[in-house]
């Protein structure tokens, strides 16, 4: 069986690589762009995606380009704590959770498909239509000389992103993705190492928010390497791109004030390594991921805002799940079915909470009981009401701890 993957970013090369941990080994993987460049900065794996990489047998290639955060704590504009909590192995899991920039993610999956599947990434190979037959298609692609090219495929798996040329020929009237009307600068940046150097930080709220978690441990000059977020209503424009380089000095003035004994975010965003300017978008929820033998995946199938850090996870979860009812399905149409079924509800669930800020909904709840201050969280927002919120968002996204450790292994293997 021939499979074509439309798309070489995180969810498209670990489609590829469950695929043939399954038994499949007819896989091309189609790529627009003429070189894979290892775009982006930094990306969060949680620990159900971990759990799908350590059965893939790629965990530890990827855990040696980033670090394993400890705990996520929550704190107001002013720098108070709301809530704190331990993450990955800290938390019970089994797995860890994985902060890497996502651009060393892509190359390491890249060389990952080589060194398994050999010379299967097509590039220069943009995907533009999809001729669906009965129980098969073809993938019509323009190479970068403006000929196209035809791939004949009994499935085609269209991995190829958030402005998925394969998702627009079944919801043509779509558009532009959905912009909430906040700006993310997202950047990268030496620093001294951060409370403990292992934990995720989030604070402000709905309107302004700044994000920031490692990227590496102590470098040989005692600083570590961060990821950051800066979030902001105003500004910005929603044009999707995920390279666009902006001035510094603006952002770091609109943070202006937000300093404190521990973390200065001005000076963060001024000597930062690089930023880069992306509105915070997503798609509606659609009714269908399947179209006879052309399937949906990540973010293709589901683009959300990245609130909950779920956005590669997700995509990880849908290619072993895929992979899985592939190899254990009567058919191919009783796999796609059961894929669908087992994924869509899911996201678009997962799409809801991340319109509400998913778990960092804490800090508006914060903001609005309790705009100066408070002296102790507990008397603003009751613990039970805390951890309620976080454990709500876990259990849509797949990653309760005592959920994730029970559940069955997607690993299975094609004619067992
Ligand atoms: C350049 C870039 C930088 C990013 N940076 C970050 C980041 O810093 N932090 C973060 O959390 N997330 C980032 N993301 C998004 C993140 O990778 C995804 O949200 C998530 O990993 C889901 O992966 P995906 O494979 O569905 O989509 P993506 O990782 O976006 O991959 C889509 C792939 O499909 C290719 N493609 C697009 N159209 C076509 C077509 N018509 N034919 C063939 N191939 C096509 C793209 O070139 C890309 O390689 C970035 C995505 C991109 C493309």
């Amino acid at each position: 069986m021939r499979i074509v993957i439309a798309g070489a970013g995180i969810g498209g090369l670990i489609t590829a690589l469950s695929l043939e941990r399954a038994g499949f080994t007819d896989i091309v993987v189609l790529e627009r762009t003429e070189r894979i460049r290892g775009l982006g900065v930094g990306i969060n794996l949680l620990p159900h995606a971990v759990r799908e990489l350590t059965e893939l047998g790629v965990a530890d290639r990827i855990a040696a380009l980033g670090v394993e955060p400890a705990s996520l704590s929550y704190y107001t504009r002013q720098g108070q704590l709301i809530w704190t909590e331990p993450r990955g192995r800290s938390a019970g899991y089994e797995w860890p959770q994985l902060s890497v920039h996502r651009g060393r993610l892509q190359l390491e999956l890249r060389d990952l498909v080589e060194e398994r599947l050999g010379g299967i990434i097509w590039l220069g190979r943009k995907l533009v239509d999809v001729q669906e037959l009965d129980d098969s298609a073809v993938a019509v692609c323009e190479l970068p000389d403006g000929s196209r090219e035809r791939v004949a495929a009994d499935l085609i798996v269209a991995a190829d992103g958030i402005h998925s040329a394969a998702r627009k020929l079944h919801y043509p009237g779509e558009g532009a993705p959905r912009w909430s009307g906040l700006t993310l600068w997202r950047g990268t940046a030496l620093v001294d190492p951060v409370l403990d150097g292992r934990t995720m930080i989030m604070l402000g709220d709905a309107e302004q928010k700044f994000v920031a978690y490692p990227l590496s441990g102590p470098l040989e000059d005692g600083r570590q390497r961060i990821n950051f977020i800066a979030e902001r209503r105003g500004g910005g424009s929603p044009h999707v791109d995920w390279n666009r380089s902006v001035d510094r000095a603006p952002i770091a003035d609109a943070f202006a004030g937000w300093r404190s004994d521990w973390l200065d975010i001005p000076a963060i965003i001024r000597d930062s390594e690089e930023l880069l300017e992306y509105p915070m978008v997503d798609r509606d929820a659609i009714p269908s991921w399947v179209f006879g033998r052309l399937v949906l995946l990540g973010d293709a199938a589901h683009a959300m805002y990245p609130n909950g850090s779920n956005g590669g996870s997700q995509a990880t979860l849908d290619a072993r799940t895929l992979a899985y009812h592939l190899a254990t399905a009567a058919s191919v149409d009783d796999a796609l079915a059961a894929y669908e079924q087992a994924r869509r509800p899911a996201c678009t669930r997962l799409l809801e909470l991340t319109r509400q800020t998913g778990p960092e909904r804490v800090m508006q709840i914060a903001r609005e009981r309790a705009p100066e201050g408070f002296s102790d969280i507990h008397d603003v927002i009751p613990r039970s009401e805390l951890e309620a919120i976080a454990a709500e968002y876990k259990l849509a996204a797949g990653f309760h701890p005592e959920q994730l450790n029970a559940r069955s292994s997607l690993s299975a293997r094609v004619g067992a």
